[in-house]
């Protein structure tokens, strides 16, 4: 194969809970995985959507978070090392003449995978994009969605445009970072906890922090047009335009696969939990069967046997015994642990 694929005996789409444990139980059967998300980090809906609030119905844990689940899960699969590749959304995927899956991510990554495991959940999770014509070219050097690291900021004169946490928390984080910061949104009214608002009115009254009331219409990459309430426009000279409107889930490219759909979910077997292509496996979410429930319990059980599908296609003709991790000399060995 040429140089640049990553050959691997199973890839995962979707780190969130039920692509974490996959990754565990493949671990378990020693396949070796990769696993990609369009997020820069695993979790999911857990981390995404609910980080900070209690769940009550993961086996054996009476009370945990979604971030602290995801942590735990990350810390379960260490041993195994997957190769994680975040903030890559995977385009597509095709069967290549020898079996094997091609599988390539919208940034040009590529796979060659013996397997795959599609635990998308409801989509891959993507920042809303600002509806401006013609920004896209900027987008890296001078219009950033969501960035992770606020370091590159420094010194420079930054509008962050958005009204909920996310926004406001990255407006502050900024201050001591950038030149100036503004930050813009459609009305006075923001989406964020007490005491984060209550923070940042006080920065725009001690004149730290610039607080714009419109809507962006148009940027050049250093000049952005805003429509004020009032229907006026005030150009702002700028050095980077960051926006936080929000991450949501997209199905997208998922569902052009050829794969079989009942209502846009992945139909499976219950038994292997196998796509209506044999080596492609869905599991957790996105996936649909008879009495299927949205649970991550659920997802936990499918993992497990469609890690012990997979390992009859990546060694074939092998028998596989099932172990206990309490008994089995060979899982210890494997997961690091010495008894
Ligand atoms: C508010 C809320 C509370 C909940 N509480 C509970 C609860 O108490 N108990 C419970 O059991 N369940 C709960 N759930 C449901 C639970 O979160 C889901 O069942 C679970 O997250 C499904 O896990 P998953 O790994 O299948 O998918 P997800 O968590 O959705 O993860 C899928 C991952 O795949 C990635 N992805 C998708 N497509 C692509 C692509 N093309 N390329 C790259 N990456 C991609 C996404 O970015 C995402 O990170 C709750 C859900 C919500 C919204």
């Amino acid at each position: 194969m040429s140089s640049g694929v990553i050959e691997t005996d199973a890839l995962i789409i979707g780190a969130g809970p039920v692509g974490l444990f996959q990754a565990f139980q493949l671990g378990l059967l020693e396949i070796r995985c990769h696993v990609v998300d369009a997020l820069p980090r695993a979790g999911g809906q857990c981390v995404q959507l609910y980080g900070d609030k209690p769940i009550y119905d993961i086996p054996g844990l009476p009370r945990t978070t979604g971030r602290d689940l995801a942590d735990s899960l990350l810390q379960q699969v260490a041993p195994f090392d997957p190769s994680f590749h975040f903030g890559e959304q995977v385009a597509g995927l095709q069967r290549q003449s020898d079996d094997r899956f091609e599988v390539w991510a919208a940034g040009g990554t590529r796979w060659l995978a013996k397997t795959v495991f599609i635990a998308a959940g409801v989509g891959a999770f993507v920042p809303k994009r600002l509806a401006i014509a013609g920004i896209e070219p900027l987008e890296g050097s001078r219009l950033f969605y969501h960035p992770e690291a606020l370091e590159s900021f420094s010194g420079q004169q930054v509008v962050v445009n958005g009204g909920d946490d996310a926004a406001v928390q990255t407006a502050l984080a900024l201050l001591p970072i950038a030149r100036r910061v503004t930050l813009l949104h459609r009305r006075d009214v923001f989406q964020a906890e007490d005491h984060i608002l209550a923070e940042m009115r006080s920065q725009v009254a001690s004149n730290k922090l610039d607080l714009l009331i419109g809507q962006p219409n148009a940027f050049d990459g250093t000049q952005l047009q805003v429509t004020t309430p009032d229907g006026g426009s005030a150009p702002l000279p700028i050095d980077a335009l960051i926006a936080c409107l929000g991450i949501s889930p997209r199905l997208g490219p998922v569902a052009d696969w050829g794969l079989a759909l009942e209502r846009k979910q992945l139909a499976v077997d219950t038994e292997k939990f196998q796509t209506s292509e044999p080596g492609i496996f869905a599991v957790g979410d996105i996936n649909t069967y008879p009495g299927k429930k949205k649970l991550i319990v659920c997802g936990f059980h499918e993992a497990t046997l469609a890690a012990w599908a997979a390992a009859a296609l990546v060694f074939p003709g092998k028998a596989i015994p099932l172990q206990y991790t309490t008994t089995s000399t060979r899982l210890h060995q494997l997961l690091g642990v010495a008894h």
